[in-house]
């Protein structure tokens, strides 16, 4: 059967495209390398999770000197927002503008706050996001209040929330992707296992509970699971992609659309796209600038423990951020990123990699009285920053830090907080959640390999992720970002995912 559309991918970028247009009444068909992630208890085990790696992918990937590892990553349907924290703010006004960083430029997008604006506020109701509007300084302005309220902070969180306003810090609620409303046993317990788990009762709202089941309840709309796409075939002019080639178990199949759709996250997408080269393509397909694979971003992300003077019971702990320093302050004109909390730490995470602990401090302290907060930075598109394909068609990551005085000063500015909030005046950095010991590793954030623009000759997509090269291909997963701002990806790329399919509505019209 010949399909209208096909799309590569069921994450949030793949799996909301496909949500936005199941109600066309077009033939839709999902492609998904992964399988559905079982209910089962091992959701909930920080054993099955983080030590044995139950839900990690077992691809090899190589690094740039040619040192293999298992990629740090999962392939199942919602993708790797099974496993996010649903932590879903908008990127603030001035991300899409050319901002000034320390140590570099954070490029302009070619589209402005404005013309994302209704495609947030769309997300945050498809998304199910609870939140406070009016706290955050940087936050932009929105069409509509969050469809749900906040998230209530547990009492020592509330107690660091007072603290942080009487050093004249603006803390806010995390706005959060959750199932609270519903009746019955799927509805959210705010849990201890909520960032880096799949939720065992499907009150998460990932790509698959709120997109992809409810597109396959139209009769119109399919799914082929344990389908991983290998390459794509042109037409003989080039200009049109014809057919996906397919590996579904041992077989390989063809499946053929007026519309193809990659939406493999930033790594898969790109290497889909290199190893599709052609006669027409020799770089790999809708990669005449040679952007494909380069200007990879991953936010720089670190992760700590701030030790409380009193005991820590709270359980769902990702309630609280502050961006008090998102752009800077008055001796420092450049960005530094925001703050948010983390889920609490587990035997099993703080077990996960390297900790230095100070003599005084063990790790049952870090279990009863820590703290667990991330400090995410912007990671600034660097070409060098990159995936290649190894001569088995592998992905070759390169990847080096960068914009690191702006990151260094916020952990500095969070350290001198510390006593005024209760806690020891020291940070436990924490290897778990996201690691950034390997160069390579900590592909959580990842994005920007298949950027967007105006210029062909600097951007692999136009304004609507349409391949500048090729007639019917799109590109809808974080791969278009060129630049990362310094807040999670996934609500950009959702919001964005509507956007584009707006655009191919009206296409169909
Ligand atoms: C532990 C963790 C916590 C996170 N927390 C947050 C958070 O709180 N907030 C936030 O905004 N973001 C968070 N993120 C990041 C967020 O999950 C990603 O930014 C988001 O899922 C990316 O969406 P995507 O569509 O680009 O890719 P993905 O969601 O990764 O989707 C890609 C899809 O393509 C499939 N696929 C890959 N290759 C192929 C192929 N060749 N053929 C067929 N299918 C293929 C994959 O299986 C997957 O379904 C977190 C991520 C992790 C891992």
């Amino acid at each position: 059967m010949r399909y209208d559309i096909i799309i590569v991918g069921t994450g949030a970028g793949g799996g909301t495209l496909a949500w936005a247009l199941a109600q066309s009444g077009k033939r839709i068909l999902m492609l998904e390398r992964g399988e559905y992630i079982s209910r089962e208890p091992e959701n909930w085990s920080a054993g099955a999770v983080i030590r044995q790696r139950r839900y990690r992918s077992n691809e090899i990937w190589y690094d740039e000197i040619g040192r293999t590892y298992r990629a740090p990553t999962h392939y199942c349907v919602g993708g790797n927002t099974k496993f996010y924290g649903s932590a879903l703010l908008r990127f603030r006004r001035q991300d899409f503008d050319k901002v000034v960083h320390a140590e570099g430029i954070s490029p302009a997008w070619p589209l402005n706050y404005s013309d994302f604006e209704p495609y947030y506020t769309r997300a945050e109701w498809l998304y199910d996001v609870h939140g406070e509007r009016g706290i955050d300084p940087t936050e932009p302005a929105a069409s509509a209040p969050y469809p749900h309220p906040r998230i209530e902070h547990a009492p020592r969180i509330a107690q660091l929330e007072s603290d942080l306003r009487e050093l004249g810090y603006h803390p806010f609620h995390v706005p959060l992707g959750l199932l609270t409303h519903q009746a019955g046993p799927e509805r959210c317990v705010p849990c201890a296992t909520c960032g880096g788990f799949a939720c065992f009762l499907h009150a998460k709202a990932d790509a698959q509970i709120a997109c992809v089941d409810p597109a396959l309840k139209f009769p119109n709309v399919t799914i082929l699971t344990g389908a991983r796409a290998v390459r794509l075939h042109t037409d003989a002019s080039g200009c049109v992609v014809t057919a996906v080639e397919v590996m579904h178990g041992d077989e390989r199949e063809r499946y053929e659309a007026d519309i193809v759709v990659v939406s493999c996250g930033a790594l898969n997408s790109a290497a889909l796209l290199l190893r599709s080269a052609n006669s027409h393509h020799p770089g790999g397909l809708a990669n005449g600038s040679g952007v494909v694979g380069r200007f990879y971003m991953r936010h720089i992300n670190s992760c700590f423990v701030a030790v409380s003077h009193v005991p820590n019971d709270t359980i769902f702990q990702k309630t609280l951020a502050f961006n008090d320093f998102y752009f800077g302050e008055h001796d420092f004109p450049y960005p530094m990123g925001n703050v948010q909390l983390l889920g609490r730490a587990s035997p099993e995470s703080l077990a996960a990699g390297p900790l230095t602990l100070p003599p005084d401090v063990s790790v049952d302290d870090l279990l009863k009285r820590g703290i667990d907060l991330c400090v995410m930075s912007e990671d600034l598109p660097n070409p060098d920053n990159r995936l290649t394909l190894a001569a088995d068609g592998s992905i070759t990551m390169r990847y080096s830090e960068n914009n690191m005085r702006g990151h260094l000063r916020l952990i500095s500015k969070l350290t001198d907080t510390l006593e005024h909030i209760g806690c020891a005046p020291y940070l436990i950095e924490t290897p778990s959640y996201c690691d950034r010991s390997n160069s390579v590793g900590g592909v959580n954030h990842q994005c920007g390999t298949v950027r967007f623009g105006t210029d062909p000759r600097t951007s692999a997509l136009d304004i609507n992720c349409k391949a500048h090269e090729l007639d019917n291909l799109y590109v809808v997963d974080s791969s278009f970002f060129p630049s990362s701002g310094s807040t999670n990806p996934s609500l950009t790329i959702a919001a964005n995912a509507l956007r584009v399919g707006d655009h191919i509505l009206e296409k169909w019209q």
